[in-house]
């Protein structure tokens, strides 16, 4: 890829970075984030980015990346360390043998996940109080969303996805995904580049996710199908219409009446089909602007 085109790349990947923080409130003055390294593509991009962002943003605010060395056998334990170290970063590795726990409460051939990031989820919450971190960043992206989103509707009944910001099961911490608005595809360029000393997430022998990898087939397929089609559903879960669904406690259906036509929106206009708003995030907003100004 010529320079050009990485700056691009780059800056897309900021303006995307700066537009979810501002759309959501992410980040606010003062604010010390603790940003969850785990040696994957996205995580290593998520920190660079907001470490870049740090030195514009129109707010100060601290970083520190934490790592959770779960034991896994073969997990190279220096890798992470020195990568942080060199890139002059305040972190913590904190290290917890998950992975005896879960082989031992998880019978042989059994999915392992759900336990393991449970667990973990429970150690990053500890640590991040001890840390004196007041947000956790999480490095899902656009793709991760749209896909939990058909995984909870087809195996779940709900429609729900992984927000953009959240408080945490624990009620002590407020979790947030920056790199909600980036896709995949752009985070696996920017890292292959950026030769990142990626860590595979298979050390701890466990199956692949087999639903999570159909949903990613089935929309890939899609979106080689109509280009755009994963942005539209995931601009869909920003633009709800609980008028024109049918939860009951979304949208008072048994008080619908004629009297109130006139403080509604849609009414069956819903039914029509917009085109879609250009490509996301092309309309930010002068405070968004600031927030992802490049030096
Ligand atoms: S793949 Fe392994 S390390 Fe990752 S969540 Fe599942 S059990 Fe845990």
């Amino acid at each position: 890829m010529k320079t050009y085109e990485f700056n691009k790349l780059q800056k897309r990947l900021r303006h995307n970075v700066g537009k979810a923080i501002g759309d959501f409130g992410m980040i606010a003055e003062g604010d010390r984030v603790m940003v969850c390294v785990s040696g994957g593509k996205d995580s290593y991009t998520m920190l660079e980015v907001l470490m870049g962002l740090q030195k514009t943003a129109p707010v100060n605010f601290e970083l520190v990346a934490v790592n959770l060395d779960q034991k896994q056998p073969g997990f190279p334990e220096h890798v992470l360390p020195e990568y942080l170290t060199l890139l002059g970063v305040e972190h913590r590795i904190v290290e917890e043998d998950t992975y005896s726990i879960v082989k031992e409460k998880i019978p042989e051939g059994k999915t392992t996940c759900s336990l393991c990031s449970r667990l973990r989820r429970g150690i990053l919450y500890r640590v991040a109080k001890e840390l004196g971190a007041t947000k956790i960043a999480l490095g899902h992206h656009m793709d991760d969303m749209v896909e939990t989103l058909f995984l909870n509707m087809f195996h779940g009944a709900r429609m729900k996805s992984m927000p953009a910001k959240l408080i945490s099961d624990d009620k002590q911490n407020i979790v947030i995904r920056p790199l909600a608005y980036c896709r995949e595809k752009d985070i696996g360029t920017f890292s292959a580049i950026r030769k990142y000393p990626i860590i595979p997430c298979n050390l701890c022998g466990s199956q692949e996710n087999l639903a999570r990898k159909k949903v990613k087939t089935m929309l890939a397929v899609w979106e080689r199908e109509q280009p755009g089609r994963v942005v539209n559903v995931f601009r869909a879960m920003q633009r709800i219409t609980p008028s024109h669904l049918l939860d009951a406690d979304l949208f008072d259906f048994e008080g619908l009446q004629l009297e109130l036509a006139d403080e509604l929106s849609d009414l069956d206009t819903a039914f029509d089909f917009e085109l879609p708003a250009a490509t996301l995030g092309l309309d930010a907003g002068q405070k968004i602007m600031n927030f992802t100004r490049l030096k």
